[in-house]
């Protein structure tokens, strides 16, 4: 079984060309498919350490986009499970071509919109929102997912009550002030962290070399 797992591992970080792509987060992201829109390399990986993924953890990747976030949950542990919820179509395909070739065909991608599409998905352990943060209900719906007494896996307390274990988080990313204005309102109500967080990336600038900023990024973390 340890062989096995090992030609697993190994068939799963080789791209095509050759090039190694490790299981720890923050992937380059020309490693994904993508048309933009797509949660960049550092910011994913201080995405996926607040995740923190455990073995066979359910995760949902609301507002996916290429599916980086949720791509990178399934690689860091042979048995995670993740649902990628994304409404446009085309994308939809992208993150069903980059789970295949980076070696997660098992996510589960649903064509859909938050949050009415939602209820019907079995319930997550973790739950990231990359979009649609300032969309009505959305928030409102991940907490209450989260909430929901029906986690098969959880560990838990006689009387239904959630186990001693029982880690659940949400993890929501936001870059316009609408939705970063969201994020300060369930701050301010629900508590968690708040962090502002920005890269700047060196690039040429006439002969020189100067700091390109990206848009800041501003995550909030809670256990609901
Ligand atoms: N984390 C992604 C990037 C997300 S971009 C990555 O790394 O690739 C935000 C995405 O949210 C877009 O693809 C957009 O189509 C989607 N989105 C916007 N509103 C949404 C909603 N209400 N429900 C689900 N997805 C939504």
């Amino acid at each position: 079984a340890v062989a096995d797992l090992n030609i697993i591992a190994v068939e799963a970080v080789l791209e095509p060309d050759g090039r190694y792509l490790p299981r720890v987060p923050g992937l380059p992201d020309d490693a994904f498919e993508h048309d933009g829109q797509i949660t960049k390399r550092e910011i994913r990986a201080l995405t996926l350490a607040r995740l923190a993924p455990a073995p066979g953890e359910l995760l949902w990747d609301v507002g996916a986009g290429s599916g980086s976030v949720a791509i990178e949950w399934l690689r860091t542990h042979a048995h995670a499970r993740a649902i990628a919820i994304e409404p446009r179509p085309e994308r939809a395909e992208r993150i069903r071509r980059n789970a295949a070739r980076l070696g997660v065909p098992h996510l589960r991608v649903v064509d859909g919109r938050a949050p009415r599409d939602l209820a019907a998905l079995p319930r997550p352990d973790a739950i990231f929102v990359g979009g649609g943060v300032s969309a009505p209900g959305v928030l409102e719906a991940c907490w209450t997912a989260l909430h929901a007494d029906s986690n098969e896996d959880h560990d838990r307390d006689d009387g239904g009550g959630r186990g001693r274990w029982d880690r659940r988080r949400l993890v929501v990313n936001a870059v316009t002030l609408e939705s970063e204005t969201v994020l300060a309102e369930w701050y301010a109500r629900c508590g968690g962290e708040l962090v502002r967080l920005a890269v700047s990336r060196a690039s040429p600038v006439g002969g020189f070399t100067g700091w390109r900023p990206a848009m800041p990024v501003t995550q909030w973390t809670v256990w609901p």
